[in-house]
């Protein structure tokens, strides 16, 4: 059997980060530099692995954006100023 985990803080990111940008019509939004910004806040937030049914690592995902919503917002605005001062290309 095989066994596997993930990282639930990937979505979460993902999705904050893709709300997040709207906000910034200015930042480049290439792939490079949406990739940089997840990297960025997902070094810096706590990472939060569940096992990979699906159904139970949409429950903690939602438990979880509910408990840490205002500190992933602040880590991806950070993301996004640092890389949008130093972008890779
Ligand atoms: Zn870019």
């Amino acid at each position: 059997m095989e066994i596997k985990v993930k990282n639930c803080m990937e979505a979460f990111v993902f999705e904050a980060l893709e709300n997040a940008l709207k906000s910034y019509p200015d930042v480049c939004k290439c792939d490079k530099c949406i990739a940089d910004m997840a990297a960025w806040s997902l070094n810096k937030l706590t990472p939060k692995y569940v096992h990979s049914d699906l159904g139970d690592t949409y429950v903690r995902l939602e438990m979880y954006q509910k408990q840490h919503y205002t500190q992933v917002i602040n880590i991806v605005a950070q993301a996004i100023e640092v890389v949008s001062k130093n972008p890779h290309h």
